[in-house]
């Protein structure tokens, strides 16, 4: 193995994506028995379930021709079918933008709570944090879901401590008259980022991450079961497996958690230590549910209420028909946040937990008492959602100093502890590839972006791929359900 080498831990997608950036020789190190980190899914009894519900978008034309070029063919794009449901009813996504159909003395509430916030807050107000930004939509909006479903996803967090900084772009804004439109008449569908999306026809959102993998070709190895348990910086060797193994790099990319990954380094100043320990996240428990019968068409569903121990249900079956081995069958995955250390499942036993999701899904009407039930499975994500305060950008930013003073450096969604989709993160990759490609040839920085893009055309060129197969998979989708 070369001693000059780059050590990337960790085969998501900003690990890989790094890989098929990088110019030198590179070694990937990924401690759990699978690729694809966040972005894998998992094939039983016929079903496939992400982990957690993974949908493509992006506004990003680089991230864009990179799900082409790992797709080529296999992209599927359609609207939107999100939905909330309150009070036994559903409603469109997003909530404060299409409230028609709620009972009257709601509606009575969102709009009289956003005409007194129209009156109140001033054009360009900036809220203080996340609980009052919700206030700007009103006390009816606020009141009857953002701050109820908030709380049940941000378990534990109080919604002051979270700031608005992640917000821009991600979540819907209507303004008082779109409000006011959506509350008494029939939704016109659709609105914000994520309206139209991609989904992989076959495979689940893993086969991006398989056309990812198959694009390294033998660039570099490709390790798995190498969890990463030391760093020892002062020999530039990286110790797996409590110190089965060891592996000397030049230059270290991390793409594991931060916080955690800090902890594992030798000799690391107590005040990174304590930057480190500042950071906070909340973690997701999924339950997996196939069942007899289809019951539904929706895309997913948000879940503000007390009553279901989900916030969100994904039908993965609705992306992509291929997610489930029949037609009349459903595939569930239940998301359960939780406080990092208190598992639903070791309160409720395994067992306990997917019967509890069971009788939630029959209590929504996702599932009927006599649907057989024919898969069930319990997937962990014990660091999903970072949590943003304010000290959260300068935190990472000092610890990203130290690290990068000592040739190791940090990217991806739990590596730069950002709020990160999978475009964000494959581009996160290309990013650290670019510095440590500048950072081998020791200053003969090309534009490495440009130059990675057209690398990206290329190969889309030679394997005849096209940038839009949408009408291609429609056809084939409805072939598939007839
Ligand atoms: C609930 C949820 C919903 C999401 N929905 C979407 C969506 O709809 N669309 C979208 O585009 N994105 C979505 N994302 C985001 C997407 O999953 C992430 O952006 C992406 O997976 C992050 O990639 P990453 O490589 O940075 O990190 P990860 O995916 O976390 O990969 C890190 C890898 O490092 C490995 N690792 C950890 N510790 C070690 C160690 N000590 N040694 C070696 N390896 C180690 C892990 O096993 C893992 O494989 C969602 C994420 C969550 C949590």
């Amino acid at each position: 193995m070369p001693e000059d080498q780059t050590i990337i831990i960790g085969g998501g997608p900003t690990g890989l994506s790094a890989a098929y950036h990088l110019d030198g020789d590179w070694t990937l190190l990924e401690g759990s028995p699978h690729l694809g980190g966040w972005a894998k899914s998992i094939v039983a009894d016929g079903f496939t379930f992400d982990y957690a519900g993974h949908i493509i978008f992006t506004n990003d034309e680089y991230a864009k021709a990179l799900f082409n070029l790992f797709l080529g063919d296999n992209i599927h794009y359609q609207a939107r079918e999100a939905f909330i449901y309150s009070k036994n009813t559903f409603t469109l996504y997003p909530y404060q933008g299409n409230t028609f159909g709620l009972p009257d003395e709601v509606l009575q509430e969102n709009i009289l709570g956003a005409v007194q916030a129209y009156l109140k807050y001033p054009e360009g107000y900036k809220p203080k944090h996340f609980r009052d930004w919700m206030d700007t939509f009103g006390a009816g909006i606020a009141n009857n879901f953002l701050v109820p479903y908030n709380k049940k996803l941000w378990k534990g967090v109080p919604l002051e401590d979270i700031s608005v900084d992640w917000l821009g772009g991600r979540v819907p804004q209507p303004s008082v008259e779109q409000i006011i439109d959506g509350a008494i008449n029939i939704p016109k569908k659709n609105m914000g980022p994520n309206a139209y999306f991609g989904y992989p026809l076959r495979g689940g959102f893993n086969a991006i991450m398989d056309g990812l993998v198959g694009r390294l070709g033998d660039s570099g190895p490709l390790l798995i079961d190498k969890k990463v348990t030391r760093v020892r910086l002062r020999d530039r060797v990286v110790e797996v497996n409590d110190g089965a193994e060891e592996y000397p790099f030049e230059t270290l990319i991390n793409t594991m958690s931060l916080p955690q990954f800090v902890n594992i380094i030798d000799e690391v100043p107590q005040a990174v230590l304590d930057a480190a320990g500042k950071l906070r996240w909340i973690s997701i428990q999924c339950v997996n549910i196939g069942i007899e019968n289809n019951r539904t068409d929706k895309h997913w569903i948000y879940y503000p209420e007390d009553d279901t121990i989900f916030h969100r249900i994904f039908v993965q079956g609705n992306a992509s028909p291929y997610c489930k081995p029949h037609p009349a069958t459903s595939g569930y995955t239940a998301e359960i946040s939780y406080i990092p250390g208190q598992r639903p499942q070791d309160v409720l036993g395994e067992e306990g937990l997917v019967q509890r999701v069971i009788a939630d899904l029959e209590l929504v009407g996702l599932k009927q008492p006599g649907d057989a039930v024919l898969h069930t499975s319990i997937v962990d994500m014990p660091v999903a959602y970072v949590v943003y305060e304010e000290h959260r950008k300068p935190t990472v930013q000092y610890i990203k100093t130290w690290l990068e003073d000592h040739g190791i450096y940090t990217a991806g969604r739990f590596g730069d502890w950002e709020y990160y989709n999978t475009d964000h993160s494959l581009l996160a990759g290309q990013r650290v590839a670019d510095l440590v490609n500048a950072h081998l040839s020791e200053g003969a920085r090309t534009d490495l972006k440009r130059s990675a893009a057209e690398r990206v055309r290329e190969q889309m060129e030679a394997a005849g791929i096209t940038t839009d197969h949408a009408d291609e998979w429609a056809k084939v989708a409805a072939a598939h359900k007839s």
